[in-house]
């Protein structure tokens, strides 16, 4: 039987943290309940809080907006935050919303107290962003049936529901949507020792066999992603299935990681390349986001959603008003050397 490790997920890379094919079975690995969910210490401390108040004055909980990068946990967390409500939860997305009826067809189908969860929230069309403001507020709409002067208007009562949104880039959410949210939790990346027991967790419903220094690697090398550890914990399986007698250990960890082309600190291929061409064509920066996604053929929103708040939390990357700089760290991580004397030093 032979595997190959460096071959990537349908031609995505193995450390993406959108959600690829392999990751089919995440809802397996999905916890439940606000106890069971690791890290994000301050944001469900708000949440419990709330949670709380809610279930005391027996009201649904107010309109929550979450936001950070992928694969944090944003759609595990609105399931968590349904399940301790004691309420159902309906999912859709900004961009599979094609028409005002779609919307409007989710919100008259809620029942008292459920949650409605938007992911990608941001992408929801503008026009149709109004339906919501009403909703939100009032839980009422007001739908205008015919055109011209014989057009009427119907008001529709809503059942009290709570929307919760989830969103990459809060900053492109229109202030009137943003201010209806009464809530908002920005999740963080994860450390490593929080993504250790995430993996230490999976690894157990999986029946994967693991010593902690195991999954302290995998966890050190998942880009502060949830995801990202989940999907290289079952790779790694499989390399210790067929290479070392199933069990993973840190050495087992290192070389699978390793031939996947995860480094030590977790870059992919993709990340160095971002770092070596700013350092080789750019001098060191600074240079523009969509100058740089062009020369190494990336979109200039994956860079910014996917790569740069990894690289920005490590301390490779720096975001100046004229662009990105790398830091020494970088040149040094990269095996490069240093001059400093052009680049601000960092
Ligand atoms: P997002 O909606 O932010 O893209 P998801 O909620 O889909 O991310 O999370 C991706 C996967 O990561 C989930 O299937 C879940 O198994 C895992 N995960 C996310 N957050 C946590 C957490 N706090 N604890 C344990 N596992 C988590």
């Amino acid at each position: 039987m032979s595997i190959n490790f460096s071959e990537d997920a349908g031609g995505e890379i193995i450390t993406a943290t959108v959600s690829l094919p392999e990751d089919y079975n995440e809802s397996s690995l999905r916890p439940r309940t606000i106890t069971e969910y690791i890290g994000q210490e301050k944001a469900k401390e708000n949440l419990q809080i709330f949670i709380n108040a809610a279930k005391m004055r027996n009201e649904p909980l107010d309109h929550v907006l979450l936001h950070g990068p992928p694969g944090l946990g944003k759609t595990t967390l609105a399931a968590v935050i349904a399940n301790e409500m004691g309420v159902n939860m309906r999912i859709t997305s900004g961009p599979a919303i094609e028409k005002p009826g779609d919307l409007v067809a989710m919100l008259t189908n809620l029942n008292e107290g459920d949650i409605l969860f938007v992911d990608e929230i941001h992408r929801l069309n503008r026009a149709y962003e109004e339906i919501l403001y009403p909703a939100m507020e009032d839980y009422a709409i007001d739908i205008i049936l015919g055109k011209g002067p014989s057009a009427n208007s119907l008001h529709l009562d809503l059942p009290h529901f709570t929307l919760i949104g989830a969103t990459t880039r809060s900053g492109q959410l229109t202030a009137p949507l943003r201010d209806r949210f009464g809530v908002t939790l920005r999740l963080e990346l994860y450390t490593p020792e929080e993504l250790r027991r995430i993996v230490t967790r999976s690894a157990g419903i999986l029946g994967v066999d693991i010593v902690e220094a195991g999954a302290y690697e995998i966890a050190s090398r998942s880009r502060g992603t949830p995801r990202i550890a989940n999907r290289l914990l079952r790779r790694v399986r499989d390399f210790a299935q067929v290479k070392a007698d199933g069990v993973i250990t840190k050495d087992v960890a290192d070389h699978a990681l390793s031939s996947l082309e995860v480094d030590k600190l977790g870059l992919d291929a993709i990340d160095r390349r971002m770092l070596r061409s700013i350092i080789e064509f750019y001098g060191g920066g600074p240079v523009g986001l969509d100058t740089l996604a062009a020369t190494i053929n990336e979109e200039a929103v994956t860079l910014e959603d996917v790569y740069e708040p990894y690289l920005l939390q490590r301390g490779f990357l720096t975001r100046t008003p004229r662009g990105r700089c790398v830091t020494r760290k970088a040149y040094e991580h990269l095996g490069i050397a240093y001059m400093g004397q052009q680049q601000m030093d960092l």
